[in-house]
């Protein structure tokens, strides 16, 4: 008796069908009304085919390339009976082109990065300013100017970046009946209005603040990288510049931090890859924690939409937002392994899948700091147990992004001419509907905890007592 939201009245193409591709099929097979006979996976692996050919899902075996990109999907689109939707859940394929394209032809569009074509993870001639998110978030930030409206595309719907911002606003709602602020809630698209929220509840920052402690149930073999999600991806960001939104209360940087000289300048990066850069930061089972600050576009697309400029232009508030992520301990101890052996990445790459996992959980939610509560946690605490009963195919790190790319379809259906959205611009309260029932326990929390807690006892460091949550208490050097 799942509850059924919309229907997809042309064909649904699903490009790639790894661990996140596999694990958001069940979820469109319960919650959607679409022809299956009109259903095709465009994936270059073989790897999880069966699961399609059980169904009787058409497979086309094939990489989509810049190249080929027109020719593969054109017809499949051109003329199509209803309206199309393509969800796109590969590696190397670029977000920007797809989506203009899809919007060329009328069809629904959902991906959850932006993804560049193939190359420009690793391309060693690009400047480092080049290869940050915030270069790619640009790109379509600026498809969308130029063509505002339209049929929609949905940017970046994921767990993170996607999900997490619709926890910014429910975590902020709960922070300010907390501090009994008197506020009104701010309709979904009042941009400046949850921005004024924010910086009236004294936030100063945000952490995406991530523990996963899923175990495999066999020990990681040397000279492997085994993750909860995409390998692949997850080294090309661990490989980009650490980079994170800048707020406005900041009195510090490192030398090497370097700021973008186009857009809106919203985010720094630093001189060096985030996968090998950590943070302090606080989840609520395990406490205190380091995190990773790996670059993503949500770091980037909450600072932007929670910015206050006064009518001159000039900066007025900002909060400082990142990821800060402790993977699974598999995971740390290959980009241990891997950055200790000059950034090469190992050879044999492997997603853990549901069945090889042992205990567990992925502990992902938003860390609003600095505030007259300190800080708060919200999010969703979802055990490998929990998730197995939910829903097949995937472990709870891939459940966290197929439910939020089953919300982002669930809106993108009833929202069809919206253009292209980032999720900080969509209904959070109707997405977290739809996805709620897959991210197992949703919780709140507040800490005393700062980033200055233990510090500065055996050794002498250089840190700023007067303000626990600046960037320069948060930053390990
Ligand atoms: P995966 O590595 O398990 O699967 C990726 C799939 O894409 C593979 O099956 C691969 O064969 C296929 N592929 C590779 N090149 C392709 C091409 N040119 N055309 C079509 N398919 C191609 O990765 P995953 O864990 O399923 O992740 C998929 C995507 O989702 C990645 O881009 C990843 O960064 C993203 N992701 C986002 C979030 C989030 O929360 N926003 C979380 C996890 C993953």
């Amino acid at each position: 008796n799942w509850p059924v939201y919309g229907e997809i009245t042309g064909p649904l193409i699903m490009i790639g069908f790894g661990s996140i591709g596999s694990g958001t099929l069940p979820l469109i097979e319960r919650h959607f009304k679409f022809d299956k006979a009109r259903m095709v996976v465009i994936d270059p692996s073989e790897k999880n085919r069966k699961l399609l050919d059980e169904r009787g899902i058409q497979f086309i075996q094939q990489a989509i390339t810049r190249e080929n990109y027109k020719d593969v999907l054109g017809p499949l689109l051109e003329g199509a009976e209803g309206q199309p939707f393509v969800v796109n859940l590969s590696v190397d394929t670029g977000s920007l082109d797809l989506m203009r394209f899809c919007r060329e032809h009328d069809a629904l569009y959902i991906d959850t990065v932006v993804e560049p074509w193939l190359g420009f993870y690793f391309d060693a001639t690009a400047d480092n300013a080049a290869r940050t998110n915030y270069a790619l978030r640009e790109t379509v930030r600026a498809e969308k100017r130029k063509n505002p409206s339209g049929t929609t595309a949905v940017s970046c719907c994921g767990a993170n970046p996607g999900m997490v911002s619709w926890f910014v606003k429910k975590a902020l709602l709960d922070l300010a009946q907390e501090l009994e602020l008197d506020f009104e809630e701010p309709a979904p698209d009042d941009r400046r209005g949850w921005a004024k929220l924010m910086k009236k509840a004294g936030v100063k920052g945000i952490h995406i603040a991530e523990r996963d402690t899923q175990r495999a149930k066999a020990p990681k073999p040397f000279n492997t990288f085994w993750n909860t999600w995409s390998v692949e991806g997850f080294i090309a960001e661990g490989l980009q510049p650490a980079e994170l939104g800048w707020g406005s209360h900041e009195k510090w940087k490192p030398k090497n931090a370097r700021k973008q000289k186009k857009g809106n300048k919203a985010a720094i990066f630093l001189e060096q890859p985030g996968g090998n850069t950590r943070i302090r930061t606080w989840c609520p089972t395990h406490g205190a924690q380091y995190g990773l600050l790996v670059t993503h576009n949500e770091a980037i697309s909450i600072a932007d939409f929670f910015t206050l400029r006064n009518k001159k232009g000039k900066l007025e508030y900002r909060p400082t937002c990142n990821y800060a992520y402790h993977p699974c301990n598999d995971a740390m101890l290959a980009l241990d392994e891997m950055f200790g052996a000059g950034g090469k990445a190992q050879t044999v790459q492997h997603v853990l899948e549901e069945s090889e996992i042992l205990d567990g959980m992925d502990e992902l939610g938003v860390l609003l700091y600095g505030h007259g509560k300190n800080a708060y946690w919200y999010g969703s605490h979802l055990s490998i147990e929990e998730a197995r009963k939910l829903a097949p195919y995937q472990n709870a790190t891939g459940l966290q992004v197929s439910s939020a790319v089953l919300a982002g379809m669930v809106w993108a259906l009833e929202n069809p001419q919206s253009g292209i959205v980032e999720t900080d611009e969509m209904d959070y309260r109707r997405c977290l509907e739809v996805q709620a029932p897959y991210l197992g326990g949703m919780e709140g929390h507040y800490t005393d905890w700062t980033p200055l807690e233990g510090r500065g006892e055996l050794f002498a460091e250089d840190i700023d007592t007067n303000d626990p949550w600046q960037f320069r208490n948060i930053l390990v050097r």
